[in-house]
């Protein structure tokens, strides 16, 4: 079966999961262990897994990575990226570092970057990516609290580290891009490493140390929504998730060429950016240039993009700036499948990407401490549009009480998994309390995240569970509301959260981003507040709308209701240092 938009397209291979239900009944972990060649006494080392094991012969002239800044071009070959890889680990070594300690990546998404990431986990390392957009004050907390022993950056990149707050950081190698054009040379650290000189005189055999599932090889910090953002440990283990889900979700394919958009410092860039395409020995896309539509459009044609994971924020950006517009000379046709992740995918981008790509959207849910995906639309099953999909098969997710019992089909509760899928988080960094409140109710693995399942299996997202609005007694996702707002002509973007009332014991208010064509006034606030009392109900009807320029946002698109409640009610918190 095949999704309904991709009709009329060339067939190319079968899709990777045909039939949902008998999958998922009958579904072993054990199996794909045993398909990938993964047995108890060999390593699990995952930079092994993903890159070496493609390196031999024909396939080690394919193309791994192929990197596009918006003018020019590089790329990577598998064979390439393993030997690179072999020399950074080496670099690692001949620096000191011990298996385990960790090495923080504070780079753009540049092949240096891959290179480092592989290496450092290939040698036996723990890699901390961390996002350029990260200023001084939160890069240095991370780092501190990381206990990173070595960094690599940038030139230009490193004077926002202070060094003198980092006892435990011994080495910083810097990638040679040089300064920014323009800003001085930093002071050279007599300590400093050429990353070039080092892997120049680096071996490029004999790099790869043991790992069995449990050996950490990622610190991942959250992306920061709810609060300070926590370290997850990402294990060796998780390769057989990312590998199955990139067929029975991704529907990678040996020939495919895949983008992932997501930057490398964020769970979805390096478990489906980095870890999953390479699992399956396809090519990749890194584009490293700033979003522009015609940018992305000019990526996706050029390329020849088959498979492309994004964002629900991006698409709508797409949106908004009208009909899809490939680049000169190309076309959009070899594109068949197209995912998103990280937050509500609306039903109108659903409807919108039906008529600019003939294509569906299918949502996926998940989250850092998952390490992979988790619920997801498959393309063999009818989309519901607003529902997040279907648990992937290996996974049980329910929706539970207070106490931990199932609730029954349409009633909104907790979002919890059955502990155990191999990408599970192993830790939360130096917070054992943290780690084990996930897992206060056993057997569940607690999300955070309010949802329900409706008769046929589906989950609909709800919101946050800190995010939830109690009036006059009933629990409201703040989800629903933002996302019927959407739907007006008038409203670009909707942020939902409750205000304390002492009558109902809290208030729906509402901020929206306008479009422009639709100013603002005391009409179009009334007329917003009726189509919500049409749409859902007077008991979901915002007391109050408040235009705003921009809702405040992750680095990668999610809305922080708890910053709009912090500003709103003049609490601490609305402060986004987090964010960098
Ligand atoms: P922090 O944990 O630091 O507050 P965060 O939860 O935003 O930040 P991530 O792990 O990047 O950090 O995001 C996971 C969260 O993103 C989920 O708990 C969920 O709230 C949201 N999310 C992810 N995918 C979806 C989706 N498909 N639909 C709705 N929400 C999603
Ligand atoms: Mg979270």
């Amino acid at each position: 079966m095949r999704s309904k938009g991709s009709k009329g397209r060339p067939e190319i291979e079968r899709d990777n999961l045909l039939d949902y239900e008998r999958v998922y009944s009958t579904f072993q972990w054990s199996r794909v262990e045993e398909e990938m060649g993964l047995t108890p006494d060999e390593s699990w080392n995952i930079a092994v897994a993903a890159v070496d094991r493609h390196a031999a012969g024909q396939h080690g002239h394919k193309v791994a990575l192929r990197f596009y800044d918006g003018r020019t071009e590089g790329k990577l070959t598998y064979l390439q990226l393993k030997l690179l890889t072999n020399r950074f680990a080496n670099v690692l070594r001949s620096l000191g570092v011990r298996p385990l300690e960790r090495v923080a990546l504070f780079l753009p998404a540049c092949p240096e970057f891959y290179v480092s990431f592989l290496g450092t986990v290939k040698g036996g390392a723990v890699a901390v990516p961390l996002s350029t957009s990260f200023m001084a004050d939160a890069l240095t907390e991370l780092l501190r609290d990381s206990e990173a022993a070595v960094l690599v950056t940038t030139a230009a990149l490193v004077d926002r580290v202070h060094r003198e707050q980092l006892p435990d950081l011994r080495r910083v190698v810097i990638v040679g891009t040089g300064p920014a054009a323009g800003a001085a040379e930093p002071a050279p650290d007599p300590g400093d490493v050429a990353y070039d000189r080092a892997m120049a005189g680096a071996a490029d055999t004999d790099a790869a140390a043991r790992a069995d599932r449990e050996t950490p090889m990622l610190l991942l910090y959250t992306s920061g929504s709810t609060g300070k953002p926590k370290g997850v440990i990402h294990v060796h283990g998780g390769i057989t998730h990312y590998y199955q889900t990139a067929g029975h979700v991704l529907d990678l394919r040996g020939q495919d060429t895949y983008w992932c958009t997501g930057e490398p410092t964020w769970v979805a860039g390096i478990s489906y950016g980095i870890w999953a395409p390479l699992l399956r020995g396809v090519t990749s896309i890194v584009y490293c240039g700033d979003f522009s539509t015609d940018k992305w459009y000019e990526v996706l044609s050029k390329f020849r993009v088959n498979v492309w994971y994004t964002t629900p924020t991006a698409l709508r950006r797409l949106m908004h700036s009208g009909p899809a517009k490939p680049a000169q000379g190309h076309s959009l046709k070899e594109l068949r499948h197209i995912l998103t992740v990280g937050e509500p995918l609306n039903p109108f981008v659903i409807r919108w990407s039906r008529e600019a790509f003939g294509l569906q959207v299918h949502d996926t849910w998940w989250m850092t401490e998952t390490g992979g995906i988790i619920i997801a639309n498959f393309p063999c099953l009818p989309i519901k549009p607003g529902s997040m999909g279907r648990p992937v098969p290996g996974v049980h997710a329910a929706v539970i009480d207070e106490g931990g019992r199932e609730l029954p089909p349409l009633e909104m509760g907790q979002l919890a998994i059955m502990a155990g899928w191999p990408a599970m988080m192993r830790g939360i960094w130096r917070d054992e309390e943290k780690h084990r409140e996930y897992f206060r109710l056993p057997p569940w693995y607690l999300t955070g995240d309010l949802a329900y399942r409706d008769g046929d299996g589906y989950f609909w997202f709800q919101g946050r569970v800190d995010d939830v609005i109690k009036k006059d007694g009933k629990r409201i996702g703040p989800f629903e509301v933002e996302n019927k707002l959407v739907e007006h002509p008038a409203v670009l973007e909707a942020g939902v959260i409750g205000k304390p009332d002492p009558l109902w014991g809290e208030s729906i208010k509402a901020f929206v981003v306008l479009h422009p064509d639709h100013p603002w006034s005391a009409a179009l606030e009334a007329d917003l507040q009726s189509f919500i009392e049409r749409r859902l109900g007077s008991h979901l009807v915002p007391r109050e709308i408040e235009p705003c320029q921009a809702l405040p946002r992750t680095r990668s698109g999610k809305l922080m209701r708890r910053v709009l409640k912090a500003l709103e009610l003049g609490l601490p918190g609305g402060d986004l240092t987090n964010q960098a």
